[in-house]
């Protein structure tokens, strides 16, 4: 069971302080008292509106995470996520409390699209999915995700099956509603928009989106590398577990890479053990092993299988088809 965090962390505190301290000093040095608690009023004004700011974030932290988790929730996740199904009962609970603090501190916005419950848990729960293995993780870079009612071209005009999603490098993740309803729906066939568009903020330093998930340490970013630069190959001859949209961008190839990781795992585990083992310790998850212990009495596809058309007559499978370029 997670809990909320303290209104402000230790170390941040003990930042502020030095540095308020330090001005003061200062102040006291230069200008002699006076100019110390002119100094001091200074320094103190930051702290309290920091101080109130995170005051009120711990406060509806903690208001969401002392209800219970509500039953129609639960229901929900159980109708539509996979990985919620998956999960062993420890990181269940903690799945439920991070979805909650998500919904909490994150704007949903729906452009055209009434954001109901429904909604708002499968934009929550694919972010989630995600970070769970990481106890502390904000997703601070997250400014505000966006849903749409339709697929879109890069004018944002609706009607095109251009673009399921987008994540922009200021953090604005926009999501098609039918593509992320259709993500959840079937969950085994590496295609999900969720998970697609937030490995694309995993992978954001700086505004700035580089194709290795951010954190890794050399040795981590080097093996990502050589097993990148395998798999690209194979995924254009249409060899690869992997989509093919991944194939020719090493940006592409990590939101791929992931949402196979989170969808057919026993079949990524077997197909490529090595990208599986890398991706197992960079989210600290292991949904293979998960759906080895529930006892799964099918296994994976081995590749993605095709989709049948859609009504209206275009077929075949749709992916989400960039991260922003602008
Ligand atoms: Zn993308």
């Amino acid at each position: 069971m997670r809990t909320a965090p303290t209104p402000i962390p230790r170390i941040a505190w003990a930042g502020l302080s030095l540095a308020g301290g330090i001005v003061v000093s200062l102040a006291g040095l230069f200008a002699g008292l006076p100019g110390a608690f002119a100094a001091l009023a200074l320094a103190a004004a930051p702290i309290v509106i920091l101080w109130r700011r995170s005051a009120r974030r711990w406060r509806a932290r903690r208001a969401a995470l002392d209800a219970p988790f509500p039953e129609a929730w639960s229901r929900l996740l159980r109708d539509w996520s996979d990985h919620y199904l998956r999960l062993p009962d420890d990181l269940c609970a903690r799945f439920e409390d991070d979805l909650r603090i998500f919904l909490v501190e994150k704007r949903i916005t729906g452009v055209g699209v009434e954001v109901t419950d429904e909604l708002r848990l499968l934009v929550a729960a694919s972010a989630v999915t995600l970070s769970l293995g990481w106890p502390e993780y904000e997703w601070e870079q997250l400014h505000e995700i966006l849903l749409y009612p339709d697929e879109f071209d890069r004018d944002y005009e609706f009607g095109s099956d251009e673009l399921a999603g987008q994540a922009h490098p200021w953090g604005t993740i926009i999501l098609s509603v039918p593509a992320l309803r259709e993500s959840f729906r079937i969950s085994d066939d590496a295609y999900h928009v969720g998970f697609h568009e937030f490995a694309h903020l995993l992978d954001l330093e700086q505004t700035h989106f580089d194709g290795i998930p951010a954190g890794f340490e050399e040795p981590q970013a080097r093996r990502w590398v050589e097993i990148r630069e395998r798999e690209m190959p194979r995924m254009q001859r249409g060899d690869s577990l992997l989509d093919e949209y991944g194939a020719h961008d090493p940006v592409e190839f990590l939101a791929v890479a992931v949402e196979a990781f989170f969808e057919p795992a026993r079949a990524l585990r077997r197909a490529d053990p090595a990208l599986y083992e890398l991706l197992a310790a960079y989210f600290q998850q292991d949904p293979a092993a998960w759906d080895d212990t529930r006892g799964l009495t099918f296994d994976r596809p081995a590749r993605p299988r095709p989709r049948p058309p859609r009504p209206g007559g275009r077929g075949g499978r749709r992916r989400p088809r960039l991260r922003s370029t602008v």
